[in-house]
């Protein structure tokens, strides 16, 4: 029989390799095997258990109610709106307010934030994504029609600015158009944050390219508070102007330990009113026909949360005691895989992973897994290192 299924349909992305090698490592542990495990991508403690907010189920619970249940505003609500650019700018929004507007809206999770923002603002450009960056853009790329191009992250070591304002300059003269993608900070898989200098240049260079066309820059904090200086990006554009239109991605999976609850944002930051109204309108009509509304539950506890300074405290604390565990895991992971893969690993900052550059990745993974030792390998050139589940 024909497949009744489209020509045009979404399949085989293998976008569940890191779940497979976790279902299979798990297997051998219940077997009674010692094994070292480092493929999630969630953060959790050395007995097994997922790390989230602990206060997070009691603020779960007190919001179970007939709000919750009824349908959420499409775009989080003005309350959400307000609360989400009040967090995720912190200290640095009344000095932001003073120079930009603001638009914001709910999504479920980093991903539908990053889905908006590919979907809307960009053309026939391609988007300029990391070329070691988290597989799920090139997805989120086919699944809203749109091409992508790589530029590589790094030369000798440190972030290669040059390339992507070479590769950005092409796509304005080619279509008068730019869009960038870069996850900063502690981006996945490398774990690297971009300095001040880093930022204070890209901004300088992207604010020179848009005198001569559209340049729109997508910033995806999903790991951000995992970050010794979080805010760094809006520190530095709360004193140097952007001239281009940016759109933080943010995500409250990794930050509540709510990868189920699916919390997240797409916030634009410009100095245009109707560019930011834009972005609000054509939001909505997307989320609309994709999604429709997001969890009301994960929204009125969000509200809840930043009502409550002693809560956002305790969030603070906690989040110290995660960098910690991350730092110390990143040591041990060094020494080990060090000896079993080279050390020629990638430059690590901090965050859930760390990536070393090899050969047939996907075959070194399998002679690995002999040895009971589960990493997920990327394109078959790179090994990704989950520090966040690489426990005791
Ligand atoms: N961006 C990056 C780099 C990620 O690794 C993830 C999740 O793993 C996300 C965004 C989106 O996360 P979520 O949709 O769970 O909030």
């Amino acid at each position: 029989m024909k497949s009744p299924i489209s020509r045009t349909a979404f399949q085989k992305n293998n976008s569940d390799l890191a779940f497979r090698l976790n279902d299979l490592a798990n297997k051998r542990k219940d077997e009674g095997y010692q094994v070292i495990n480092a493929t999630v991508g969630s953060l959790f403690d050395d007995e097994g258990n997922l790390l989230s907010f602990s206060k997070m189920d009691k603020i779960l619970k007190a919001n179970v109610n007939e709000s919750s249940r009824l349908y959420a505003s499409i775009d989080g609500g003005p309350l959400f709106k307000e609360n989400i650019k009040k967090w995720l700018f912190g200290n640095y929004k009344k000095g932001l307010s003073t120079k930009y507007k603001f638009g914001a809206c709910v999504t479920p999770g980093g991903t539908g934030s990053l889905f908006l923002s590919i979907r809307n603002y960009v053309d026939e450009n391609p988007v300029l994504i990391p070329d070691i960056g988290w597989g799920n853009y090139k997805s989120i790329c086919k699944q809203a029609n749109k091409t992508f191009k790589t530029y590589p992250m790094f030369k000798n070591d440190k972030f290669d600015t040059e390339s992507l304002i070479e590769l950005a300059k092409e796509s304005v003269s080619e279509y008068g158009y730019c869009t960038i993608l870069i996850n900063d900070p502690c981006q996945n898989p490398v774990g690297y944050s971009l300095s001040e200098e880093e930022i204070e240049y890209l901004i300088k260079q992207l604010n020179l390219l848009s005198k001569k066309g559209i340049v729109n820059l997508i910033l995806d904090v999903a790991y951000m508070e995992i970050a010794e200086e979080p805010r760094r990006f809006f520190k530095i554009i709360s004193r140097n102007k952007a001239k281009f239109f940016t759109i933080i991605c943010f995500s409250g999976s990794k930050l509540f330990g709510v990868y189920g609850y699916r919390l997240g944002a797409a916030i634009a930051i410009s100095e245009n009113q109707e560019a930011i109204e834009e972005f609000e309108d054509s939001c909505k009509s997307t989320a609309r026909a994709t999604w429709s509304n997001c969890n009301h539950l994960i929204i009125n506890s969000f509200n809840y949360f930043m009502s409550k300074p002693s809560l956002q405290k305790q969030l603070l604390k906690e989040l110290e005691t995660y960098k910690s565990l991350l730092k110390e895991r990143y040591l041990k992971a060094k020494e080990l895989f060090d000896k079993e893969i080279g050390t020629n690993c990638y430059p690590y900052r901090e965050g859930f992973f760390m990536i070393y550059p090899k050969e047939n990745a996907s075959l070194f993974c399998e002679e690995l897994i002999k040895k009971d030792i589960y990493l997920l390998p990327l394109e078959d050139k790179y090994l990704r290192i989950s520090i966040c589940s690489f426990t005791k």
